[in-house]
C-alpha cells in the first residue's frame, strides 16, 4: 500500500531532467558565439586604433617631408637670388635663415621616420648644407665667382632637386600608405558594424529563447505544482479510504467505500468492478460495480480462476482491444480493462477491474495504473481483515466438527425467526434429528468413524436447505434445523429427504446408518420457541419409539401428553 502511494507521489514530479541537457547546450553555444564575436570585434577595434595611429604618424611624416621639400627649395631659391645680385651687398641673413629652416625641417623629418631612405636624405642634406655654408662663406667675402662655381660645379641645384625628389616620394609613399590604411579602417569598421549587428541578433535570439524557456519552465512548474496537489489529494482520499476500511464491518461496507473512493480518484469515463472469492474459493463472484452505464457490456456474475490471466499470473493484466494481445475468457470485447489481482498476506482475495470504453482506453488505464494499484492494495487489506473477522466470528458461532452453527447461536436465531414470523404472520418449522444407535456405531467402528458419519450427516442436511435455513449441532449426535417461512408439511417432506439421504450412507458390511426426525411448526403445532423445541423433541422421541429411521410430525395429542413432562430424550439419556 505504502509502495503504491509513494509511486503516486513520484508521478507528479514528471520527467523534468530530460529537458535540461538541450537547454544547457543552447546556452553554451550562445555563450561561445558571443565570446567569439566579441573577441573578433575587440580585435578589430584595436586594429583600427593602431591603424589610426599609423595614419597620424604617416600624415605627420608626409607633412614634415613636404615642409622639408619647401625649405630645401626655398634655400636653393635664396642661393640663386643671391648669386644673381652680385653687385649689391648680399643678404646673407636670409640665406642663413633658409639654410637653417631646410636643415631643421629635414632633421624633424628624419626624426619622425625610420625607413632606409633616411640615410640618403641625411647624406644629401649634409652635403647640401655644407655647399650652402661654402657659398655663404664665399659671398660673405664677395667672392661671387667662387660662390657661383661652387653652385655650378658642385651641382647644388641637382642636389636640391634630388633631395626634394626623395622627400617628395617619401611624402607620396606615405600618402599612398595612408590611403591603404584608410581603406583598411573603413572595411574594418564595416566588419565591426556587421559583427555588432550579429552580436545584437544573437543577444535578441538568446533573449527570446531564454524568455521562451523561462515561460515554459514556469508553465512546467505550475503543472508540477498542480500534479503534486492532485497527488496529495489522491493520497488524502486513499488514506481516508484506508482509515475507514479499518472500521468496515462487512463486504457491503467495504464495497461502498471502494465505489466512493474510486469515483473520486479515477477520471471520468472509467468504470469499475470488484470480484471476491466465493466461500468455496473455487471462483470469484461479482461483488460490486460502479459507473457502469446501461449500454456497458454485462459483466459475468462469476469468474473461474483459469479464465483470468491476472489471477493466473498473480500480476496486473490489461485486456486491450488489440487482436494479438492476451485476452481473458471473461472479458467483454467492447471495452479495455485493467485487471489487478488483490493479494494480502500472500493470498489472492479478489480481482479489481477498471474499464474504459475510450478509443485510447489502454493509455488512459496505463496512466491511472498506480491509483488502481493503490485502490486494490487498500481493498485487499480490508478484504483480508473482513475474512479474518468472519473466520473468528464463525469460530465463535460454529461447531468445529460439522461446521454447523452451535446451540447458542441457534437459540438466538430461533427467537428472532419466531418473532419475525409472528409479525409477518408466516410459519417457522423446526426439525430435530438424532442419529440412531450411535453409541453402538462408535463402539463397533471407533470414534473417528462416528465423527465422519456426523460430518456426512451435516453435509446431507445442508444439501436440503435454503440459504435462509439454519442448521445447528444441538448436542452430541443431535442436530436441529430451523426453517423460516416453511409449513410443517414442507418441513416434513424435507426431513424425509434428509432421512433417505442419511440412510443411503449404509454400505454392505459397514455400520447401519440412519437417523430419526421430529418435526414441529409455528403456529401449526407450537406458539413459542420453547414449545417448538419441546414438541420437536417429543416427535423425535416418538420416532425412536416407533422403531427409528423415520420422520414424525408432532400432533396435538402428544403435546397434551408430553407438554408437562421433561424432554423425552433427556429421559432416554438418563436411562
Ligand atoms: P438412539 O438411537 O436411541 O439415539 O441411540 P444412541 O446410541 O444414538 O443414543 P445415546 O444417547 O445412547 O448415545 C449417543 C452417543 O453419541 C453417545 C456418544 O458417545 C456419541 N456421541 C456424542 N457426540 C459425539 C461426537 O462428537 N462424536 C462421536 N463419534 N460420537 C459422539
Ligand atoms: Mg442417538
Ligand atoms: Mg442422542
Amino acid at each position: 500500500m505504502r509502495a503504491s502511494m509513494s509511486v503516486l507521489a513520484i508521478d507528479a514530479a514528471g520527467a523534468e531532467n530530460s529537458k535540461k541537457t538541450p537547454n544547457r547546450v543552447t546556452s553554451y553555444i550562445t555563450f561561445v558565439l558571443l565570446a567569439i564575436v566579441s573577441a573578433v570585434a575587440l580585435g578589430g577595434l584595436l586594429r583600427i586604433e593602431s591603424a589610426y595611429k599609423d595614419v597620424q604618424q604617416l600624415r605627420s611624416a608626409a607633412s614634415l617631408a613636404r615642409t622639408a621639400v619647401d625649405a630645401v627649395s626655398e634655400a636653393d631659391r635664396t642661393v640663386l637670388q643671391l648669386l644673381a645680385k652680385q653687385n649689391e651687398s648680399p643678404d646673407l641673413g636670409s640665406l642663413t635663415l633658409a639654410a637653417r629652416a631646410a636643415d631643421l625641417s629635414i632633421a624633424q623629418f628624419l626624426k619622425a621616420v625610420t625607413d632606409p631612405t633616411t640615410l640618403t636624405v641625411q647624406r644629401d642634406a649634409d652635403t647640401f648644407a655644407k655647399r650652402i655654408d661654402e657659398i655663404a662663406a664665399a659671398l660673405r667675402t664677395s667672392r661671387y665667382d667662387q660662390a657661383r662655381s661652387i653652385y655650378n660645379d658642385q651641382n647644388v641645384e641637382a642636389l636640391a632637386e634630388t633631395l626634394t625628389g626623395i622627400l617628395k616620394s617619401a611624402a607620396d609613399r606615405r600618402v599612398a600608405a595612408i590611403t591603404v590604411l584608410q581603406r583598411d579602417i573603413s572595411s574594418l569598421t564595416t566588419w565591426i558594424l556587421v559583427l555588432q549587428i550579429v552580436t545584437g541578433l544573437i543577444c535578441i535570439i538568446a533573449f527570446f529563447l531564454a524568455s521562451r524557456k523561462s515561460r515554459r519552465d514556469s508553465l512546467d512548474r505550475e503543472l508540477a505544482v498542480a500534479a503534486t496537489d492532485a497527488s496529495r489529494q489522491q493520497l488524502s482520499h486513499l488514506f481516508a479510504m484506508t482509515d475507514m476500511l479499518q472500521s468496515a464491518s462487512d463486504l457491503e461496507d467495504a464495497n461502498e467505500l471502494l465505489r466512493a473512493t474510486a469515483i473520486k480518484l479515477l477520471p471520468t469515463g472509467l468504470s469499475g468492478a470488484l470480484y471476491v472469492f466465493s466461500n468455496s474459493r473455487d471462483r470469484l463472484m461479482l461483488s460490486t460495480t460502479w459507473l457502469r452505464g446501461d449500454d456497458a457490456p454485462e459483466l459475468p456474475k462469476q469468474i473461474g480462476l483459469q479464465e483470468c490471466w491476472a489471477l493466473k499470473r498473480g500480476k496486473p493484466h490489461i485486456n486491450g482491444d488489440q487482436k494479438h494481445t492476451l485476452h481473458c475468457q471473461h472479458h467483454g470485447k467492447s471495452e479495455v480493462a485493467l485487471e489487478i489481482p488483490m493479494i494480502a498476506r500472500g493470498e489472492i482475495l479478489g480481482l479489481l477491474i477498471i474499464q474504459s470504453r475510450d478509443e485510447n482506453g489502454e493509455q488512459i488505464l496505463e496512466k491511472n495504473r498506480n491509483i488502481a494499484l493503490a485502490l486494490a492494495d487498500a481493498m485487499s487489506l480490508a478484504l483480508s481483515n473482513i475474512t479474518l473477522r468472519d473466520k473468528l466470528r464463525s469460530q465463535a458461532l460454529r461447531d468445529p466438527l460439522t461446521g454447523l452453527y452451535n446451540r447458542r447461536y441457534m437459540e438466538d436465531a430461533l427467537e428472532r425467526t419466531v418473532l419475525l414470523a409472528e409479525r409477518e404472520k408466516t410459519a417457522v418449522s423446526v426439525i430435530m434429528i438424532d442419529l440412531d444407535n450411535f453409541k453402538r456405531l462408535n463402539d463397533q467402528f471407533g470414534h473417528a468413524k462416528g465423527d465422519a458419519v456426523l460430518r456426512d450427516t451435516a453435509a446431507a442436511i445442508l444439501g436440503q436447505l435454503r440459504e435462509t435455513d439454519i442448521a445447528c449441532r444441538y448436542g452430541g449426535e443431535e442436530l436441529l434445523v430451523v426453517l423460516p417461512s416453511c409449513s410443517i408439511e414442507v418441513a416434513a417432506a424435507k426431513a424425509e429427504r434428509m432421512r433417505s439421504s442419511i440412510a443411503s450412507f449404509t454400505v454392505a458390511n459397514g455400520p447401519e446408518i440412519s437417523a430419526s426426525f421430529g418435526v414441529a411448526s409455528y403456529p401449526a403445532t407450537s406458539v413459542t420457541t420453547k414449545e417448538l423445541l419441546l414438541h420437536a423433541d417429543s416427535a423425535l422421541y416418538s420416532a425412536k419409539q416407533k422403531g427409528r429411521n423415520r420422520v414424525v410430525r408432532y400432533d396435538g395429542d402428544d403435546l397434551v401428553i408430553h407438554a408437562t413432562l421433561p424432554s423425552p430424550l433427556t429421559l432416554m439419556a438418563a436411562e
